[in-house]
Protein backbone atom coordinates (compact mmCIF):
# COMPACT_ATOMS: atom_id res chain seq x y z
CA UNK A 1 0.00 0.00 0.00
CA UNK A 2 1.50 4.04 -1.05
CA UNK A 3 2.15 5.57 2.03
CA UNK A 4 0.66 8.97 2.37
CA UNK A 5 2.97 11.45 2.52
CA UNK A 6 3.33 13.55 5.36
CA UNK A 7 2.45 17.28 5.23
CA UNK A 8 4.33 20.06 7.10
CA UNK A 9 1.83 21.32 9.30
CA UNK A 10 2.91 24.74 9.58
CA UNK A 11 1.93 25.03 5.69
CA UNK A 12 -1.37 25.90 7.12
CA UNK A 13 0.03 29.07 9.17
CA UNK A 14 0.81 32.47 8.36
CA UNK A 15 3.45 32.19 10.24
CA UNK A 16 6.48 29.71 7.94
CA UNK A 17 9.57 30.21 10.27
CA UNK A 18 12.72 28.27 9.38
CA UNK A 19 12.79 27.65 13.26
CA UNK A 20 9.48 25.82 13.69
CA UNK A 21 10.41 24.22 10.43
CA UNK A 22 13.79 22.82 11.54
CA UNK A 23 12.70 22.15 15.38
CA UNK A 24 10.42 19.62 13.39
CA UNK A 25 13.00 18.20 11.12
CA UNK A 26 15.56 18.14 14.12
CA UNK A 27 13.15 16.47 16.65
CA UNK A 28 12.57 13.64 13.88
CA UNK A 29 16.32 13.38 14.19
CA UNK A 30 16.23 12.67 17.81
CA UNK A 31 13.88 10.51 18.07
CA UNK A 32 15.09 7.97 15.35
CA UNK A 33 12.89 9.33 12.59
CA UNK A 34 14.79 10.87 9.89
CA UNK A 35 18.78 10.63 9.56
CA UNK A 36 20.74 13.48 9.89
CA UNK A 37 21.68 14.13 6.16
CA UNK A 38 25.09 15.12 4.91
CA UNK A 39 25.63 18.21 2.93
CA UNK A 40 28.08 19.50 0.31
CA UNK A 41 27.93 23.07 -0.32
CA UNK A 42 29.24 23.97 -3.64
CA UNK A 43 30.37 27.82 -4.58
CA UNK A 44 30.55 28.03 -8.15
CA UNK A 45 30.75 31.43 -10.28
CA UNK A 46 29.62 34.02 -7.67
CA UNK A 47 30.22 36.08 -4.51
CA UNK A 48 29.79 33.57 -2.09
CA UNK A 49 27.11 36.50 -0.63
CA UNK A 50 24.73 33.33 -0.11
CA UNK A 51 26.94 31.47 2.32
CA UNK A 52 27.57 34.81 3.95
CA UNK A 53 23.97 35.46 4.53
CA UNK A 54 23.73 32.12 5.95
CA UNK A 55 26.05 32.79 8.35
CA UNK A 56 24.65 35.43 9.60
CA UNK A 57 20.83 33.13 10.05
CA UNK A 58 19.65 33.84 13.60
CA UNK A 59 16.78 31.97 14.43
CA UNK A 60 17.95 28.99 13.83
CA UNK A 61 21.75 30.09 13.59
CA UNK A 62 24.02 28.37 10.94
CA UNK A 63 25.86 26.40 13.31
CA UNK A 64 22.34 24.59 14.41
CA UNK A 65 21.64 23.80 10.45
CA UNK A 66 25.27 22.73 9.95
CA UNK A 67 25.33 20.32 12.76
CA UNK A 68 22.26 19.70 14.30
CA UNK A 69 20.12 18.97 11.21
CA UNK A 70 22.95 18.03 8.82
CA UNK A 71 26.57 17.18 8.47
CA UNK A 72 27.98 19.51 6.40
CA UNK A 73 31.16 17.28 4.66
CA UNK A 74 32.13 20.10 1.85
CA UNK A 75 32.47 23.86 1.86
CA UNK A 76 35.12 25.82 0.30
CA UNK A 77 35.11 28.63 3.03
CA UNK A 78 33.89 26.73 6.23
CA UNK A 79 35.66 23.22 6.11
CA UNK A 80 38.82 22.52 7.85
CA UNK A 81 40.60 20.01 5.34
CA UNK A 82 42.71 21.18 2.75
CA UNK A 83 44.09 20.32 -0.58
CA UNK A 84 43.83 16.67 -1.34
CA UNK A 85 42.19 16.09 2.16
CA UNK A 86 39.29 18.22 1.48
CA UNK A 87 38.60 16.86 -2.42
CA UNK A 88 38.61 13.14 -0.54
CA UNK A 89 35.96 13.83 1.72
CA UNK A 90 33.93 15.10 -1.38
CA UNK A 91 34.72 12.35 -3.58
CA UNK A 92 33.26 9.82 0.25
CA UNK A 93 30.24 11.78 0.57
CA UNK A 94 28.70 11.07 -2.80
CA UNK A 95 29.05 7.68 -1.87
CA UNK A 96 26.42 8.64 0.94
CA UNK A 97 22.83 10.26 0.83
CA UNK A 98 23.13 13.42 0.77
CA UNK A 99 22.15 17.09 0.03
CA UNK A 100 24.23 19.21 -2.62
CA UNK A 101 23.71 23.10 -2.21
CA UNK A 102 25.23 24.98 -4.91
CA UNK A 103 25.78 28.76 -4.84
CA UNK A 104 27.27 30.76 -8.14
CA UNK A 105 26.56 29.78 -11.84
CA UNK A 106 28.42 27.65 -13.97
CA UNK A 107 30.63 28.74 -15.48
CA UNK A 108 30.74 26.37 -18.81
CA UNK A 109 33.38 28.33 -21.43
CA UNK A 110 36.04 26.51 -22.09
CA UNK A 111 35.41 23.37 -20.22
CA UNK A 112 34.68 25.86 -17.00
CA UNK A 113 37.88 26.43 -16.28
CA UNK A 114 37.45 29.58 -15.42
CA UNK A 115 36.42 28.28 -11.88
CA UNK A 116 38.57 25.95 -10.61
CA UNK A 117 37.04 24.89 -6.98
CA UNK A 118 40.01 22.36 -5.82
CA UNK A 119 42.95 20.62 -6.84
CA UNK A 120 43.36 16.80 -6.08
CA UNK A 121 46.23 15.16 -7.62
CA UNK A 122 47.74 17.84 -9.81
CA UNK A 123 44.40 17.94 -11.40
CA UNK A 124 42.20 21.25 -11.32
CA UNK A 125 38.50 20.25 -10.35
CA UNK A 126 36.31 22.95 -12.15
CA UNK A 127 33.36 23.53 -10.69
CA UNK A 128 30.97 22.63 -13.63
CA UNK A 129 33.02 19.35 -12.84
CA UNK A 130 31.83 19.05 -9.45
CA UNK A 131 28.74 20.18 -10.13
CA UNK A 132 28.27 17.26 -12.52
CA UNK A 133 29.60 14.39 -10.30
CA UNK A 134 27.65 15.78 -7.26
CA UNK A 135 24.42 16.25 -9.48
CA UNK A 136 24.20 13.08 -10.42
CA UNK A 137 24.26 11.32 -7.31
CA UNK A 138 22.99 13.75 -4.51
CA UNK A 139 19.53 12.79 -3.27
CA UNK A 140 18.19 16.25 -3.38
CA UNK A 141 19.61 19.76 -5.55
CA UNK A 142 19.66 23.05 -4.17
CA UNK A 143 19.94 26.16 -6.42
CA UNK A 144 20.97 29.06 -3.83
CA UNK A 145 20.70 32.31 -4.79
CA UNK A 146 19.85 34.28 -8.49
CA UNK A 147 22.98 33.05 -9.89
CA UNK A 148 22.50 29.47 -9.18
CA UNK A 149 18.77 30.21 -9.59
CA UNK A 150 18.67 31.75 -12.86
CA UNK A 151 22.02 32.77 -14.23
CA UNK A 152 21.33 35.76 -12.60
CA UNK A 153 24.45 38.53 -12.15
CA UNK A 154 27.47 35.54 -13.29
CA UNK A 155 25.44 35.31 -16.59
CA UNK A 156 24.31 38.89 -17.12
CA UNK A 157 25.23 39.83 -20.64
CA UNK A 158 27.36 40.10 -22.21
CA UNK A 159 28.15 36.58 -20.31
CA UNK A 160 31.78 36.40 -21.26
CA UNK A 161 32.49 33.13 -18.79
CA UNK A 162 29.14 31.47 -20.63
CA UNK A 163 27.66 30.94 -17.16
CA UNK A 164 24.62 29.20 -16.87
CA UNK A 165 21.73 28.28 -14.02
CA UNK A 166 22.27 24.72 -11.96
CA UNK A 167 18.83 23.61 -13.47
CA UNK A 168 19.88 24.35 -16.72
CA UNK A 169 23.15 22.60 -16.21
CA UNK A 170 21.92 19.30 -15.15
CA UNK A 171 19.63 17.45 -16.32
CA UNK A 172 17.44 16.47 -12.74
CA UNK A 173 15.25 18.29 -10.52
CA UNK A 174 16.61 21.33 -8.56
CA UNK A 175 14.45 23.51 -6.05
CA UNK A 176 15.40 27.14 -6.80
CA UNK A 177 15.47 29.37 -3.83
CA UNK A 178 17.03 32.49 -5.64
CA UNK A 179 17.75 35.81 -3.97
CA UNK A 180 20.99 37.81 -4.06
CA UNK A 181 21.32 37.12 -1.68
CA UNK A 182 18.73 34.04 -0.62
CA UNK A 183 17.37 34.78 2.63
CA UNK A 184 19.01 32.44 5.29
CA UNK A 185 15.52 30.97 6.64
CA UNK A 186 14.25 30.60 3.17
CA UNK A 187 17.41 27.95 2.77
CA UNK A 188 17.50 26.75 6.40
CA UNK A 189 13.62 26.60 6.07
CA UNK A 190 14.05 24.41 2.15
CA UNK A 191 16.58 22.22 3.86
CA UNK A 192 14.25 21.13 7.26
CA UNK A 193 11.19 20.28 5.00
CA UNK A 194 13.55 17.91 2.72
CA UNK A 195 14.59 16.37 6.07
CA UNK A 196 11.36 16.30 7.96
CA UNK A 197 8.71 16.04 5.10
CA UNK A 198 10.65 15.50 1.30
CA UNK A 199 10.27 18.51 -1.56
CA UNK A 200 8.14 21.56 -0.43
CA UNK A 201 5.76 22.48 -2.73
CA UNK A 202 6.81 24.17 -5.25
CA UNK A 203 5.97 26.81 -8.06
CA UNK A 204 6.41 26.36 -11.78
CA UNK A 205 10.24 27.55 -11.18
CA UNK A 206 10.87 25.40 -9.03
CA UNK A 207 10.75 27.44 -5.86
CA UNK A 208 9.29 26.22 -2.45
CA UNK A 209 5.52 27.77 -2.42
CA UNK A 210 5.43 28.65 1.33
CA UNK A 211 8.70 31.52 0.78
CA UNK A 212 8.08 32.33 -2.75
CA UNK A 213 4.67 32.55 -3.44
CA UNK A 214 2.93 35.72 -2.64
CA UNK A 215 4.54 38.87 -4.56
CA UNK A 216 6.29 41.42 -2.41
CA UNK A 217 3.99 44.35 -3.92
CA UNK A 218 0.66 41.88 -2.33
CA UNK A 219 2.22 42.59 1.43
CA UNK A 220 4.18 46.00 0.69
CA UNK A 221 3.99 48.50 3.76
CA UNK A 222 3.33 50.99 1.29
CA UNK A 223 0.89 49.30 -0.87
CA UNK A 224 -1.93 51.66 0.52
CA UNK A 225 -0.09 54.30 -0.69
CA UNK A 226 -0.25 52.48 -4.33
CA UNK A 227 -3.76 51.61 -3.93
CA UNK A 228 -4.56 55.27 -3.53
CA UNK A 229 -2.44 56.29 -6.18
CA UNK A 230 0.61 58.81 -4.39
CA UNK A 231 3.62 58.16 -5.77
CA UNK A 232 7.28 59.60 -4.68
CA UNK A 233 8.96 61.34 -6.99
CA UNK A 234 11.95 60.70 -5.20
CA UNK A 235 13.83 58.69 -3.17
CA UNK A 236 13.26 59.07 0.85
CA UNK A 237 9.65 60.79 0.10
CA UNK A 238 6.72 58.94 1.45
CA UNK A 239 4.51 56.87 -1.06
CA UNK A 240 4.58 54.00 -3.31
CA UNK A 241 8.09 53.61 -5.51
CA UNK A 242 6.64 52.70 -8.40
CA UNK A 243 7.42 55.20 -10.80
CA UNK A 244 11.04 55.25 -9.13
CA UNK A 245 11.01 51.27 -10.62
CA UNK A 246 10.24 49.57 -7.79
CA UNK A 247 10.06 45.68 -9.09
CA UNK A 248 7.84 44.51 -5.90
CA UNK A 249 5.20 43.55 -8.42
CA UNK A 250 6.66 41.16 -10.55
CA UNK A 251 9.33 39.57 -7.45
CA UNK A 252 8.03 36.67 -5.51
CA UNK A 253 9.62 36.86 -2.18
CA UNK A 254 8.77 37.19 1.59
CA UNK A 255 10.92 40.38 2.09
CA UNK A 256 7.80 42.45 4.00
CA UNK A 257 6.98 40.19 6.21
CA UNK A 258 10.19 38.31 6.99
CA UNK A 259 13.02 40.97 6.67
CA UNK A 260 16.23 40.95 6.66
CA UNK A 261 19.24 41.20 9.14
CA UNK A 262 17.80 39.79 12.40
CA UNK A 263 14.81 40.63 11.32
CA UNK A 264 15.35 44.04 11.22
CA UNK A 265 14.06 46.12 7.89
CA UNK A 266 14.09 45.47 4.46
CA UNK A 267 14.96 47.78 1.53
CA UNK A 268 11.41 49.48 0.86
CA UNK A 269 11.00 50.11 4.90
CA UNK A 270 14.46 51.46 4.07
CA UNK A 271 13.10 54.44 1.06
CA UNK A 272 15.14 52.00 -1.51
CA UNK A 273 12.75 50.38 -4.37
CA UNK A 274 12.94 46.38 -4.34
CA UNK A 275 15.16 45.48 -7.70
CA UNK A 276 13.88 42.55 -7.83
CA UNK A 277 17.27 40.62 -6.91
CA UNK A 278 14.80 37.01 -6.57
CA UNK A 279 13.35 36.87 -9.95
CA UNK A 280 14.38 35.68 -12.85
CA UNK A 281 15.25 37.87 -15.06
CA UNK A 282 17.92 39.84 -12.81
CA UNK A 283 19.79 41.69 -13.14
CA UNK A 284 19.73 42.04 -16.95
CA UNK A 285 15.64 42.32 -17.22
CA UNK A 286 15.17 44.13 -14.03
CA UNK A 287 17.09 47.46 -14.83
CA UNK A 288 17.22 50.42 -14.61
CA UNK A 289 17.10 49.61 -10.85
CA UNK A 290 16.53 52.88 -10.05
CA UNK A 291 14.11 55.33 -12.43
CA UNK A 292 14.58 59.12 -11.68
S1 LIG B 1 6.74 50.37 -3.07
FE1 LIG B 1 6.90 48.76 -4.66
S2 LIG B 1 6.17 46.90 -3.69
FE2 LIG B 1 5.53 48.63 -2.42
S3 LIG B 1 3.45 49.11 -3.14
FE3 LIG B 1 4.85 50.40 -4.29
S4 LIG B 1 5.33 49.22 -6.18
FE4 LIG B 1 4.41 47.81 -4.71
Amino acid sequence: MLKKKRRCPIYDSKDITARKMMDLAVNDIKSNNKNKINLIWLEATGCSGNLISMLNAENPSADFLLKEMTNLKYNNSLMFAEGDAAYEQFLDTLETEFILVVEGAVSTRDNGQYNIIARYQGKAITAMEAIRIAGEKAKYVLAVGTCASFGGISAAAPNPSQSVSVPQFLNRQVIRVPGCPSHPDWVTGTIANLVAFGIPELDELGRPIMFYGITIHDRCTRRSYFDNGIFASRLGELGCMFKLGCRGPVTRTDCPVRQWNGYVNWPVEDNSPCIGCAGERFPDGMEPFVRF
